[in-house]
């Protein structure tokens, strides 16, 4: 058992301004304990304070200032967790703080660099990479990731996060068993074989995480997110289990949890906008009391799902996240007043041991077998199952004459084998059985008429009939369940012999050099549990349904998100994340090529030294005479150049397999990037749409519109219908307009707004008459208008979107 406070770490967020730095300092020297001391702006500590209290001192056991790197945290909070965790120690880290001051970013990682990746992808790859140096042990890995919002669980794993929205899931509920351990209904655990796996599903529940975002439900500061690694280990042949969980938490933003003033006093009513981080802190307190013998940990979903982090069976950490501004203080100190109470909470962590009842079997039917063998070799007869017909026909014999014999110290002797005592007995209770009811119904005849003799015979026949096939019944149940447990047992046998191959199958699997794209395949070892829906398969259906958004999308719709991307800031991010990733494929590619070729070297050598030993022993047959003791130069020669190509294998393959990891991440990152900006072009399309339709009919906001350049092509289609689906595919492949002066085109833009809109009735705007059709015609419309107005006034004028796109094309 392992006694430990829980371990209280803080990080400061990198501020923007250079003036906000005189809030704080880090005092690193004061008896190894680091002090965090917050320095109140004079403003403030006048202000609103009214004991002048100027600075407030906190203890943590490490802070790391603003430019501590992501890498650091792994090494510093993150490393001594997994390593107990692989230990058999159940962990838990878990970042504190306001909305913005870091704790995603420290827990997952951003979402812009390799080198942003957090705790988690970190810690996944670490594990992973330990498992698999550790050979003499058999692993299990199994991932789950749950969200809190509002009081209900949701799997952010579960694969029909794609189809419902949030509220149609079944909810992840509580359930406790007798000894008090919390088990979670409808929360999915995912085997996870492979580093890869394991980030593949952190990147679906992330992507399921945002999916459920909208702009009413501002999950991700309100929620709380537990990603959970299951780890069991079982040493082969063994019937111990060991079960370790280790979860990585993202909390809700701590503002206005209990919102107390610099000075200690009350400034505003408490308000809780997140209840169960009320909850958590009244759990926190009442563990930090002394001698309180009632824990709140029901009042919450978290605190329940979080019970052994808390005080409880676990190694626990937390990382309280500062955004140490101005504006932010009262909040920073209110979580470095958390954490403090939080490092008055004892843990206790044991490790988790059970012993599986499959393997228990196998090793009792083991031990069994060899107490027979040792037993055979005792009594010099093969014991078997059940005595022998002759064996039972001698016994009978014998109890008839011990029964017969009148001398009152007569023995039965029947040895010391336990089949034959127990036969004896059961032969001596039938007969004494038999005897009874002879007896009885002796009896029962003497007194009764001799007609009821008849009936009464038929009664007792029926009543044994029906004990006999009570029997039977009994026996075929029983039999039945032999069968299964040895079935079970075999399955185990099976099991445990599958999970060792299958542990050293992964293991010697080097993924095909020189083909990049193939790397996000899932191993063809990947269990059936998650296969039901494949990960891969599902995260890959998941982007194309999300990307392929853009498929379905109008023509006008398309151009506009076009546009948007262009001129959205993560652009810039996503572009440069490209020519990375283009710049490792072409790397690993040809990283592939070399090896490949190395290993056609490796081949060749070897082939070369297998010739030349089997020429110098022909060489000494023929010439009869012995094989030269002296080494063979150009034999050595070969194989030191066979060391020498083995090692730049090695070198290499290792760097194509960090190569591996990071694409991965590259193109989740990618994918993530991606998907954002289709969530806010979607958000801000619907924005522009929904203003429109409630502001103004349809052509008011067309009269005030800047217009689009119009050609005579257009000029005389406007008399055929609009919208017309033929003419939108027509365009296609219509040559591109030749660029025009800008001054010009502006000119020429406000004369065919003058020429071509009031000739068309206000009240009469030819629309699709659906609403949503025309919303999306609006809200483009609308947002031409403002990508016009921005153009017209950028010195380079945009010739080519003003041209592509003529209002009759955007259905
Ligand atoms: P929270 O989850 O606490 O609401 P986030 O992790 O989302 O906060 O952080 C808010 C923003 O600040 C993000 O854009 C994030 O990338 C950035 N950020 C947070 N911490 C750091 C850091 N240590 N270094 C660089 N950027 C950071
Ligand atoms: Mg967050």
């Amino acid at each position: 058992m392992v006694k430990q406070t829980i371990q209280i770490f803080a990080r400061v967020k990198p501020t923007v301004r250079k003036q906000q730095q005189g809030i704080y300092s880090i005092d690193e020297d004061e008896k190894l304990t680091p002090n965090l001391e917050i320095i109140l702006p004079r403003d403030l500590a006048d202000g609103f304070v009214n004991n002048k209290r100027e600075s407030y001192k906190f203890k943590f056991q490490k802070i790391f200032d603003q430019g501590a790197s992501q890498e650091t945290i792994f090494e510093n909070i993150a490393k001594p967790v997994a390593e107990s965790v692989l230990a058999g120690y159940n962990g838990t880290i878990f970042a504190y703080g306001q909305t913005g001051s870091g704790k995603t970013f420290t827990i997952t990682g951003g979402a812009e660099r390799y080198s942003d990746r957090g705790i988690i992808p970190r810690t996944l790859s670490y594990i992973f990479e330990q498992l698999q140096k550790d050979s003499s042990t058999i692993h299990t890995t199994h991932i789950s990731y749950l969200e809190i919002y509002n009081e209900c669980g949701y799997d952010l794993l579960d694969p029909r996060h794609e189809a419902s929205s949030l509220e149609d899931l079944p909810k992840v509920t509580i359930l406790e068993d007798p000894d008090q351990n919390i088990h979670l209904k409808n929360l999915s655990l995912h085997q996870a074989a492979t580093e890869e796996e394991a980030l593949n599903l952190l990147f679906l529940g992330d992507t399921n995480r945002m999916i459920a975002e909208t702009p009413m439900n501002q999950a991700s500061t309100r929620s709380h997110c537990i990603f959970t690694i299951h780890l069991s280990s079982k040493e082969p042949g063994s019937a111990t289990v060991r079960h370790a969980k280790l979860h990585l938490v993202d909390l809700a933003g701590s503002e206005r949890v209990a919102k107390t003033g610099v000075g200690g006093q009350l400034l505003t009513e408490a308000k809780y906008i997140n209840l169960s981080l009320h909850y958590l802190e009244q759990v926190i307190i009442a563990l930090s009391e002394k001698h309180r013998a009632h824990i709140p940990y029901r009042n919450s979903m978290m605190t329940s799902v979080l019970r052994d982090s808390l005080g409880g069976n676990c190694m626990t950490t937390m990382i309280a996240t500062l955004s140490l501004e101005k504006r932010n203080i009262d909040e920073s100190i209110s979580t470095c007043r958390f954490a403090q109470r939080v490092a008055l909470i004892k843990n206790e962590a044991v490790l988790n041991e059970e012993i599986d009842p499959r393997l228990m079997i196998i090793r009792l039917q083991k031990e069994i077998q060899e107490l027979k063998d040792e037993l055979a070799i005792f009594t010099g007869e093969q014991r078997t199952e059940a005595l022998s017909d002759a064996e039972l026909l001698q016994l009978e014999k014998l109890i008839t004459s011990f029964l017969d014999d009148q001398d009152p110290e007569s023995r039965l002797e029947v040895g010391t084998d336990m089949r034959k005592i127990h036969h004896c007995f059961h032969h001596l209770k039938k007969l004494l059985n038999d005897k009874k009811i002879h007896g009885k119904s002796t009896v029962s005849c003497e007194i009764k008429d001799q007609d009821c003799q008849e009936p009464l015979k038929e009664e007792e026949y029926k009543k044994l009939r029906d004990i006999l096939q009570q029997r039977d019944n009994e026996i075929n149940i029983l039999v039945n369940m032999l069968k299964k447990e040895k079935k079970k047992a075999q399955d185990a046998l099976h099991l445990s012999s599958m999970d060792r191959s299958e542990c050293r199958h992964s293991q010697s699997l080097p993924f095909p050099p020189g083909n990049p794209e193939g790397l996000r395949t899932l191993p063809s070892s990947a269990p059936k549990q998650i296969q039901d829906v494949s990960t891969f398969g599902y995260r890959s259906s998941l982007l194309h349904r999300k990307t392929g958004m853009r498929e379905e999308m109008s023509l006008g719709r398309q151009e506009a998100f076009e546009i948007f991307k262009r001129d959205h800031a993560d652009s810039v991010t996503i572009e440069d994340n490209k020519q990375i990733l283009k710049q490792r494929f072409s790397e690993a590619k040809a990283l592939g090529e070399s090896i490949n070729e190395t290993r056609s070297k490796i081949g060749r050598l070897k082939e070369e030294i297998t010739q030349r030993h089997m020429q110098q022993v022909a060489l000494g047959v023929s010439e009869n005479i012995a094989m030269p003791s002296m080494p063979d130069l150009l034999e050595e020669k070969l194989r030191s150049q066979l060391e020498e190509e083995k090692r730049r294998y090695k070198t290499m393959f290792t760097h194509l397999k960090a190569l591996k990891v990071e694409i991965e991440h590259l193109q989740l990152l990618m994918d993530k990037a991606k998907m954002k900006l289709q969530k806010e072009f979607e958000a801000w399309w619907t924005e522009e749409a929904t203003s429109l339709q409630v502001n103004s009919p349809a052509v008011n906001s067309l009269s005030h519109v800047k217009p689009f350049p119009q050609t005579p092509e257009f000029q005389q289609e406007t008399s055929q219908p609009l919208f017309n689906k033929s003419n939108v595919n027509a365009r296609k492949i219509l040559p591109s307009p030749s660029p025009i002066p800008h001054s010009q085109e502006h000119n020429s833009t406000s004369a065919s707004l003058e020429s071509s809109v009031p000739e068309r009735p206000a009240s009469s705007v030819p629309l699709t008459g659906d609403s949503q059709t025309d919303s999306d015609i609006l809200a483009f419309i609308k947002a031409r208008q403002s990508i016009l107005q921005k153009k017209c006034t950028s010195s380079a004028p945009s010739v080519w979107i003003m041209r592509k796109v003529r209002p009759r094309e955007l259905t």
